[in-house]
């Protein structure tokens, strides 16, 4: 059963017959549990998305060939075709590989979260989660998505008191030099300049990959140590996300 909403706030937002277009606030939550599906539509329309539901992985991989949605809320605990499996095949599919996903897991879900987000989901939230905190991290998935792709200067991060010039290999915190070696830096370099996106270990163990011989996701931890105490106050930018990796706070 496919359910589709009728209550979006802009006409213009509305699925159009025939030939898809994306829309930027297009949502397809794919959710096996009515009650769950039910409130997390009626909440995110209300917060002026154009919402449509699925209720099970076939069901939500067939609406986003057909709808072409900004973003995907993917449940990962469904019937037949896991989330996972549809993340995997979305990925896999280069008409939907450009559509963001955000998973819904499990508590102990850790496992799964990093499979996820090495299959390129762009972020997770954990049950039980407050319909505001969903909406916001839609917003800022969807944000981080329309960032211009080049920056003004590609060799520099400035992230609050934080600055990385990659030419001079230059890290100031709060205007003061801090020296970092260069795998620390390249992680940094990675995080500061994804602010909000988790990354997992293996995916900073491909970033620095040849700043260091033979890294491990283990030395990651290390590094991170390492890199935190010489931030000193500014180290707190950067989280522990337990059991996945790491992000750089928004
Ligand atoms: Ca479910």
């Amino acid at each position: 059963m496919a359910y589709t909403s009728t209550m979006s706030l802009d006409p213009a937002l509305q699925p159009l017959t025939g030939v898809p277009s994306p829309s930027r606030d297009s949502i397809i939550i794919v959710e096996d549990e009515a009650p769950m599906l039910e409130m997390l539509t009626y909440g995110l329309m209300k917060e002026g998305f154009a919402v449509q539901g699925a209720r099970s992985g076939e069901e939500g991989l067939a609406l986003v060939g057909a709808k072409c949605p900004a973003l995907v809320v993917l449940d990962l605990m469904l019937p037949g075709i896991d989330g996972l499996e549809v993340c995997r095949r979305l990925k896999a599919d280069p008409g939907s590989t450009g559509v963001a996903i955000l998973m819904l897991t499990a508590r102990d879900g850790e496992t799964d979260i990093v499979t996820g987000l090495e299959l390129g989901a762009d972020d997770y939230l954990t049950k039980p989660f407050s319909l505001g905190v969903l909406a916001a991290r839609i917003r800022a998935v969807l944000r981080r998505r329309e960032a211009p792709a080049a920056p003004a200067d590609p060799e520099r991060v400035a992230a609050g008191e934080i600055v990385l010039d990659r030419r001079r290999r230059e890290v100031l915190v709060g205007g003061g030099a801090v020296d970092l070696t260069v795998t620390e830096f390249e992680i940094l370099w990675l995080l500061a300049g994804h602010p909000g996106t988790v990354f997992t270990r293996s995916r900073i163990v491909d970033a620095v990959r040849g700043s260091e011989a033979a890294i491990t996701e283990r030395a990651i931890d290390v590094r991170l140590v390492g890199l935190r105490r010489k931030l000193g106050d500014a180290a707190g930018r950067i989280e522990t996300v337990r059991g996945v990796g790491y992000r750089f706070g928004d």
